[in-house]
Protein backbone atom coordinates (compact mmCIF):
# COMPACT_ATOMS: atom_id res chain seq x y z
CA UNK A 1 0.00 0.00 0.00
CA UNK A 2 1.59 3.10 -0.62
CA UNK A 3 -0.10 6.82 -0.11
CA UNK A 4 -0.64 8.56 -3.39
CA UNK A 5 -1.53 12.22 -3.53
CA UNK A 6 -4.28 12.50 -6.98
CA UNK A 7 -4.28 16.07 -8.17
CA UNK A 8 -6.29 16.59 -11.39
CA UNK A 9 -9.44 14.42 -10.93
CA UNK A 10 -11.09 15.29 -14.52
CA UNK A 11 -11.97 13.18 -17.34
CA UNK A 12 -8.60 11.33 -17.13
CA UNK A 13 -7.96 11.90 -13.79
CA UNK A 14 -10.74 9.94 -12.33
CA UNK A 15 -10.35 6.92 -13.77
CA UNK A 16 -6.57 6.96 -13.20
CA UNK A 17 -7.10 7.64 -9.63
CA UNK A 18 -9.79 5.09 -9.10
CA UNK A 19 -7.50 2.32 -10.56
CA UNK A 20 -4.94 3.06 -7.79
CA UNK A 21 -7.70 3.08 -5.54
CA UNK A 22 -8.82 -0.54 -6.72
CA UNK A 23 -5.17 -1.62 -6.36
CA UNK A 24 -4.88 -1.01 -2.41
CA UNK A 25 -3.52 1.71 -2.70
CA UNK A 26 -4.73 5.23 -0.36
CA UNK A 27 -5.30 7.96 -2.37
CA UNK A 28 -5.91 11.30 -1.33
CA UNK A 29 -7.48 13.34 -4.42
CA UNK A 30 -7.40 16.95 -4.89
CA UNK A 31 -9.35 18.96 -7.84
CA UNK A 32 -10.28 22.49 -8.36
CA UNK A 33 -13.75 21.02 -9.05
CA UNK A 34 -16.19 19.92 -6.15
CA UNK A 35 -17.94 17.57 -8.69
CA UNK A 36 -14.75 16.34 -9.73
CA UNK A 37 -13.96 15.67 -6.13
CA UNK A 38 -17.04 13.97 -5.33
CA UNK A 39 -16.54 11.66 -8.34
CA UNK A 40 -12.87 10.60 -7.17
CA UNK A 41 -14.50 9.94 -3.48
CA UNK A 42 -17.20 8.11 -4.93
CA UNK A 43 -14.39 5.70 -6.53
CA UNK A 44 -12.78 4.83 -3.53
CA UNK A 45 -10.34 8.46 -2.88
CA UNK A 46 -10.30 10.50 0.13
CA UNK A 47 -10.86 14.56 -0.60
CA UNK A 48 -8.54 16.98 0.30
CA UNK A 49 -9.18 20.74 0.73
CA UNK A 50 -5.99 21.89 -0.98
CA UNK A 51 -2.81 20.81 -2.89
CA UNK A 52 -0.70 21.50 -0.33
CA UNK A 53 -2.86 18.90 2.47
CA UNK A 54 -3.11 16.44 -0.71
CA UNK A 55 0.58 16.63 -1.06
CA UNK A 56 1.80 16.12 2.76
CA UNK A 57 2.91 12.61 3.57
CA UNK A 58 2.35 11.17 -0.02
CA UNK A 59 4.78 8.85 -0.97
CA UNK A 60 4.06 9.45 -4.55
CA UNK A 61 2.19 12.39 -5.82
CA UNK A 62 0.19 12.30 -9.70
CA UNK A 63 -0.62 14.91 -11.45
CA UNK A 64 -2.88 15.33 -14.01
CA UNK A 65 -3.73 18.94 -15.12
CA UNK A 66 -4.94 20.42 -18.50
CA UNK A 67 -1.80 22.67 -19.71
CA UNK A 68 1.91 23.37 -18.87
CA UNK A 69 0.64 26.47 -17.15
CA UNK A 70 -1.28 24.39 -14.48
CA UNK A 71 1.12 22.27 -13.93
CA UNK A 72 4.20 25.05 -13.49
CA UNK A 73 1.27 27.17 -11.31
CA UNK A 74 1.10 23.88 -9.12
CA UNK A 75 4.27 22.39 -8.43
CA UNK A 76 5.84 25.98 -8.40
CA UNK A 77 3.25 27.37 -5.71
CA UNK A 78 2.29 23.76 -4.08
CA UNK A 79 3.68 20.59 -4.31
CA UNK A 80 7.26 21.54 -3.59
CA UNK A 81 6.89 23.24 -0.69
CA UNK A 82 4.84 20.97 1.06
CA UNK A 83 5.20 17.40 -0.55
CA UNK A 84 6.90 14.91 1.90
CA UNK A 85 11.35 14.60 1.15
CA UNK A 86 12.07 12.38 -0.80
CA UNK A 87 8.47 11.76 -2.37
CA UNK A 88 8.33 10.55 -6.00
CA UNK A 89 6.76 13.25 -7.94
CA UNK A 90 4.61 12.33 -11.58
CA UNK A 91 3.14 14.64 -13.99
CA UNK A 92 0.87 12.44 -16.89
CA UNK A 93 -0.63 15.75 -18.36
CA UNK A 94 0.44 16.62 -21.49
CA UNK A 95 2.40 19.83 -21.45
CA UNK A 96 5.19 21.49 -23.67
CA UNK A 97 8.64 20.28 -23.67
CA UNK A 98 10.30 23.09 -21.60
CA UNK A 99 7.39 23.31 -18.92
CA UNK A 100 8.36 19.73 -18.13
CA UNK A 101 12.05 20.00 -17.90
CA UNK A 102 12.05 23.65 -15.78
CA UNK A 103 9.54 21.64 -13.29
CA UNK A 104 12.47 18.51 -13.05
CA UNK A 105 14.57 21.02 -12.34
CA UNK A 106 12.66 22.28 -9.53
CA UNK A 107 11.98 19.53 -8.51
CA UNK A 108 15.20 18.30 -8.32
CA UNK A 109 16.84 21.39 -6.35
CA UNK A 110 14.51 21.08 -3.79
CA UNK A 111 15.11 16.78 -3.58
CA UNK A 112 12.67 15.26 -4.90
CA UNK A 113 12.93 12.95 -7.80
CA UNK A 114 10.14 13.98 -10.56
CA UNK A 115 9.28 12.13 -13.82
CA UNK A 116 7.14 13.55 -17.05
CA UNK A 117 4.98 11.08 -18.17
CA UNK A 118 2.05 11.81 -20.50
CA UNK A 119 -0.65 9.05 -21.90
CA UNK A 120 -1.73 7.58 -24.94
CA UNK A 121 -5.18 6.36 -24.59
CA UNK A 122 -7.93 8.22 -23.74
CA UNK A 123 -11.04 8.31 -21.26
CA UNK A 124 -11.90 4.82 -21.89
CA UNK A 125 -8.14 3.68 -21.25
CA UNK A 126 -7.63 5.54 -18.58
CA UNK A 127 -11.22 3.72 -17.06
CA UNK A 128 -9.65 0.60 -17.85
CA UNK A 129 -6.16 1.07 -16.61
CA UNK A 130 -4.68 0.10 -19.86
CA UNK A 131 -3.26 3.90 -20.99
CA UNK A 132 0.54 3.80 -22.65
CA UNK A 133 2.56 5.92 -20.30
CA UNK A 134 5.78 7.69 -22.40
CA UNK A 135 8.03 8.60 -19.30
CA UNK A 136 11.54 11.17 -19.37
CA UNK A 137 12.76 10.52 -15.76
CA UNK A 138 16.73 9.52 -14.51
CA UNK A 139 17.24 6.51 -15.25
CA UNK A 140 17.97 5.18 -11.76
CA UNK A 141 14.19 5.78 -11.17
CA UNK A 142 12.69 4.39 -13.37
CA UNK A 143 11.59 1.57 -11.80
CA UNK A 144 10.28 3.11 -9.36
CA UNK A 145 8.20 5.35 -11.80
CA UNK A 146 6.77 2.30 -13.51
CA UNK A 147 5.62 0.52 -10.10
CA UNK A 148 3.95 3.63 -9.64
CA UNK A 149 1.99 3.66 -13.14
CA UNK A 150 1.48 -0.05 -13.41
CA UNK A 151 -2.15 0.11 -11.85
CA UNK A 152 -3.07 2.45 -14.64
CA UNK A 153 -1.03 0.97 -17.28
CA UNK A 154 -0.87 -1.32 -20.16
CA UNK A 155 2.39 -0.36 -21.20
CA UNK A 156 4.99 1.53 -19.05
CA UNK A 157 7.99 3.14 -21.54
CA UNK A 158 10.80 5.26 -20.89
CA UNK A 159 11.64 7.82 -23.25
CA UNK A 160 14.84 9.58 -21.84
CA UNK A 161 15.54 11.83 -19.34
CA UNK A 162 13.41 14.70 -17.77
CA UNK A 163 10.83 16.26 -20.64
CA UNK A 164 11.26 12.92 -23.11
CA UNK A 165 8.16 12.11 -22.07
CA UNK A 166 6.51 15.18 -23.15
CA UNK A 167 8.44 14.80 -26.65
CA UNK A 168 7.59 11.47 -27.52
CA UNK A 169 3.90 12.23 -26.78
CA UNK A 170 3.88 14.88 -28.91
CA UNK A 171 6.03 13.30 -31.83
CA UNK A 172 3.45 10.46 -31.64
CA UNK A 173 0.66 12.53 -31.64
CA UNK A 174 1.90 14.37 -35.00
CA UNK A 175 2.33 10.99 -36.63
CA UNK A 176 -1.40 10.32 -35.13
CA UNK A 177 -2.63 13.82 -36.59
CA UNK A 178 -0.87 13.25 -40.64
CA UNK A 179 -1.80 9.54 -40.71
CA UNK A 180 -5.50 9.94 -39.76
CA UNK A 181 -5.74 12.70 -42.34
CA UNK A 182 -3.81 10.92 -45.24
CA UNK A 183 -6.37 7.73 -44.36
CA UNK A 184 -9.07 9.97 -44.36
CA UNK A 185 -7.84 11.90 -48.27
CA UNK A 186 -7.48 8.38 -49.51
CA UNK A 187 -11.06 7.40 -48.19
CA UNK A 188 -12.00 11.16 -49.93
CA UNK A 189 -10.08 10.28 -53.52
CA UNK A 190 -11.47 6.90 -53.52
CA UNK A 191 -14.68 7.50 -53.03
CA UNK A 192 -14.79 9.95 -56.08
CA UNK A 193 -13.11 7.31 -57.97
CA UNK A 194 -16.35 5.18 -57.54
CA UNK A 195 -14.23 2.51 -55.34
CA UNK A 196 -16.03 0.64 -52.66
CA UNK A 197 -15.11 1.58 -49.52
CA UNK A 198 -15.21 -1.39 -47.84
CA UNK A 199 -13.66 -2.88 -51.05
CA UNK A 200 -10.62 0.27 -50.08
CA UNK A 201 -10.24 -0.52 -46.85
CA UNK A 202 -9.62 -4.44 -47.64
CA UNK A 203 -6.97 -3.94 -50.08
CA UNK A 204 -4.71 -0.59 -47.99
CA UNK A 205 -4.93 -2.85 -44.90
CA UNK A 206 -3.14 -5.31 -46.53
CA UNK A 207 -0.95 -3.40 -48.86
CA UNK A 208 1.86 -0.27 -47.55
CA UNK A 209 -0.92 2.28 -46.90
CA UNK A 210 -1.42 0.40 -43.62
CA UNK A 211 -1.05 1.77 -40.64
CA UNK A 212 -2.99 2.26 -37.14
CA UNK A 213 -5.07 4.75 -38.18
CA UNK A 214 -6.51 2.94 -41.05
CA UNK A 215 -6.63 -0.43 -39.68
CA UNK A 216 -7.89 0.41 -35.78
CA UNK A 217 -9.43 3.66 -36.21
CA UNK A 218 -10.99 3.98 -39.38
CA UNK A 219 -12.63 6.90 -40.11
CA UNK A 220 -15.12 5.49 -42.93
CA UNK A 221 -17.86 4.10 -40.64
CA UNK A 222 -18.02 0.10 -41.06
CA UNK A 223 -14.82 -2.02 -41.72
CA UNK A 224 -13.47 -1.77 -38.05
CA UNK A 225 -16.41 -1.98 -35.96
CA UNK A 226 -14.83 -0.57 -32.60
CA UNK A 227 -14.07 2.68 -34.03
CA UNK A 228 -15.85 5.79 -33.07
CA UNK A 229 -16.74 6.57 -36.75
CA UNK A 230 -19.49 3.91 -35.82
CA UNK A 231 -20.96 5.92 -33.16
CA UNK A 232 -21.11 8.88 -34.82
CA UNK A 233 -17.33 10.40 -34.00
CA UNK A 234 -18.54 10.36 -30.11
CA UNK A 235 -16.23 9.45 -27.37
CA UNK A 236 -12.57 8.63 -28.65
CA UNK A 237 -10.02 11.41 -29.24
CA UNK A 238 -11.51 14.72 -29.14
CA UNK A 239 -10.71 16.73 -32.05
CA UNK A 240 -9.58 19.54 -29.53
CA UNK A 241 -7.23 17.66 -27.90
CA UNK A 242 -5.27 16.59 -31.22
CA UNK A 243 -5.33 20.33 -32.02
CA UNK A 244 -4.05 20.98 -28.51
CA UNK A 245 -0.91 18.72 -29.07
CA UNK A 246 -0.15 19.69 -32.65
CA UNK A 247 0.03 23.16 -31.32
CA UNK A 248 2.58 21.76 -28.89
CA UNK A 249 4.80 20.28 -32.11
CA UNK A 250 4.81 22.93 -33.97
CA UNK A 251 5.66 25.29 -31.11
CA UNK A 252 8.49 22.83 -30.10
CA UNK A 253 9.51 22.49 -33.92
CA UNK A 254 9.97 26.21 -34.45
CA UNK A 255 12.08 26.46 -31.33
CA UNK A 256 14.60 23.88 -32.29
CA UNK A 257 14.03 24.60 -35.70
CA UNK A 258 12.82 21.28 -37.33
CA UNK A 259 10.83 21.09 -40.46
CA UNK A 260 7.34 19.94 -40.04
CA UNK A 261 5.76 20.71 -42.66
CA UNK A 262 2.83 17.81 -43.01
CA UNK A 263 2.54 18.49 -38.90
CA UNK A 264 1.64 22.39 -39.73
CA UNK A 265 -0.82 21.54 -42.56
CA UNK A 266 -2.04 18.88 -40.08
CA UNK A 267 -2.69 21.36 -37.26
CA UNK A 268 -4.51 23.80 -39.75
CA UNK A 269 -6.46 21.41 -41.22
CA UNK A 270 -7.54 20.45 -37.59
CA UNK A 271 -7.79 24.34 -36.20
CA UNK A 272 -10.34 24.98 -39.13
CA UNK A 273 -12.24 21.43 -38.04
CA UNK A 274 -12.15 22.88 -34.99
CA UNK A 275 -13.22 26.23 -35.48
CA UNK A 276 -16.30 25.01 -37.38
CA UNK A 277 -17.40 23.41 -34.02
CA UNK A 278 -16.56 20.48 -33.86
CA UNK A 279 -13.90 20.18 -31.67
CA UNK A 280 -16.07 17.70 -29.18
CA UNK A 281 -15.99 14.84 -32.30
CA UNK A 282 -13.11 12.30 -32.51
CA UNK A 283 -10.25 13.66 -34.43
CA UNK A 284 -11.40 10.95 -37.23
CA UNK A 285 -14.49 12.75 -38.03
CA UNK A 286 -12.25 15.22 -39.79
CA UNK A 287 -13.17 13.16 -42.80
CA UNK A 288 -16.50 14.65 -43.16
CA UNK A 289 -14.68 17.86 -43.70
CA UNK A 290 -12.51 16.27 -46.51
CA UNK A 291 -15.56 14.72 -48.20
CA UNK A 292 -16.84 18.35 -48.42
CA UNK A 293 -20.08 16.10 -46.24
CA UNK A 294 -20.10 18.52 -43.23
CA UNK A 295 -23.79 18.38 -42.88
CA UNK A 296 -23.78 14.31 -42.13
CA UNK A 297 -21.69 15.46 -38.67
CA UNK A 298 -24.57 15.80 -36.19
P1 LIG B 1 -10.01 17.78 -17.64
O1 LIG B 1 -10.16 19.23 -17.89
O2 LIG B 1 -11.20 16.90 -17.67
O3 LIG B 1 -9.30 17.55 -16.20
C1 LIG B 1 -8.35 18.40 -15.65
C2 LIG B 1 -8.74 18.63 -14.20
O4 LIG B 1 -7.73 19.44 -13.56
C3 LIG B 1 -10.06 19.39 -14.02
O5 LIG B 1 -10.95 18.60 -13.25
C4 LIG B 1 -9.68 20.69 -13.33
O6 LIG B 1 -10.64 21.15 -12.42
C5 LIG B 1 -8.40 20.28 -12.64
N1 LIG B 1 -7.52 21.40 -12.29
C6 LIG B 1 -7.14 22.44 -13.07
N2 LIG B 1 -6.31 23.25 -12.38
C7 LIG B 1 -6.16 22.69 -11.15
C8 LIG B 1 -5.44 23.05 -9.97
N3 LIG B 1 -4.70 24.16 -9.94
N4 LIG B 1 -5.53 22.27 -8.90
C9 LIG B 1 -6.28 21.14 -8.92
N5 LIG B 1 -7.00 20.74 -10.01
C10 LIG B 1 -6.93 21.52 -11.08
O7 LIG B 1 -8.89 17.27 -18.66
P2 LIG B 1 -8.56 15.75 -19.07
O8 LIG B 1 -9.32 15.38 -20.30
O9 LIG B 1 -8.66 14.90 -17.85
O10 LIG B 1 -7.03 15.91 -19.50
C11 LIG B 1 -6.00 16.04 -18.55
C12 LIG B 1 -4.66 15.98 -19.28
O11 LIG B 1 -4.56 14.73 -19.97
C13 LIG B 1 -4.47 17.07 -20.33
O12 LIG B 1 -3.15 17.52 -20.28
C14 LIG B 1 -4.79 16.35 -21.64
O13 LIG B 1 -4.12 16.93 -22.74
C15 LIG B 1 -4.27 14.96 -21.33
N6 LIG B 1 -4.88 13.87 -22.13
C16 LIG B 1 -6.23 13.83 -22.26
C17 LIG B 1 -6.81 12.78 -23.00
C18 LIG B 1 -8.31 12.69 -23.16
O14 LIG B 1 -8.77 11.88 -23.99
N7 LIG B 1 -9.11 13.45 -22.41
C19 LIG B 1 -5.98 11.82 -23.59
C20 LIG B 1 -4.61 11.89 -23.41
C21 LIG B 1 -4.07 12.92 -22.66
Amino acid sequence: MTRIAFIGVGNMGAGMAANQAKAGHEVTAFDLSPVALAKAVEAGCSASNSVASAVAGAEVVITMLPAGKHVREVYGAEVLANAAPGGLLIDCSTIDVDSARAVAEQAKAAGFRFADAPVSGGIMAADAGTLAFMVGCEEADFADVEAALTPMARVVLRAGEAGAGQAAKICNNMLLGVSMLGVCESFALAEKLGLDAERFFDIASKSSGQCWSLTNYCPWPGPVPAAPSNRGYEGGFLTALMLKDLKLSQAAAAKVGASTPMGAQAGALYALFDGLGHGGKDFSAVLQLLRGKLDELS
